[in-house]
């Protein structure tokens, strides 16, 4: 399990409604974050963009819910998420639901294929749970299987409150990775 934050307690946490304390998470990050599957094949999850989805986090109860899509390389049997899309105009969001319905998603790939040459290529999707340690629901396993059927190894990432959960997609097969600590 990767906890990435924690909550910080100050002279006197007491002071402080549940809500505020969020407000005091520390960014803990100081490293790309590597998750390994089964097989010891590697996600490697950059240091800015695990420090990006952590702004999305639904930390408090009006967040609403964020999603995108993830870019990256494939090398060999590793994978390396390097970029992504993050909500923007057209995505419809409320607090347990999100539709990555934007056209800049699109437009994202697109750019980051050219501007790579070739090697940054639409790998996966994030979106966040209002949840401390985020598994994902049914509907999200029905999404991954209608939606994202690509013949390729894809990668799922649900950011929730404190930790990252995050999965390999083969054909129908998903299976979490974890990360070394
Ligand atoms: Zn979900």
């Amino acid at each position: 399990m990767n906890i990435f934050l924690m909550v910080l307690g100050h002279e006197n946490p007491n002071c402080y409604e549940p809500s505020q304390i969020a407000q005091f998470v520390m960014l803990m990050l100081d490293s790309d974050l590597v998750f390994r599957d089964q097989n010891g094949q590697f996600v490697v999850l950059m240091h800015h963009i695990a420090e990006r989805l952590q702004t999305y986090r639904q930390l408090t109860y009006s967040s609403p819910e964020s999603a995108g899509v993830l870019i990256g390389e494939r090398r060999g049997a590793h994978i390396i998420i390097s970029d992504l899309s993050v909500p923007g105009d057209g995505d419809i969001r409320s607090r347990c639901r999100v539709d990555r319905r934007g056209a800049h998603h699109q437009t994202k790939v697109i750019s980051s294929f050219h501007q790579s040459e070739g090697t940054a290529q639409y790998i996966g999707e994030w979106h966040t749970h209002p949840e401390d340690h985020p598994t994902p629901s049914a509907i999200d396993k029905l999404s991954w299987s209608k939606n994202l059927d690509t013949g390729s190894t894809m990668v799922l990432i649900i950011v929730g409150r404190q930790s990252i959960w995050l999965a390999k997609k083969e054909k129908q097969a998903i299976e979490q990775c974890l990360t070394e600590s």
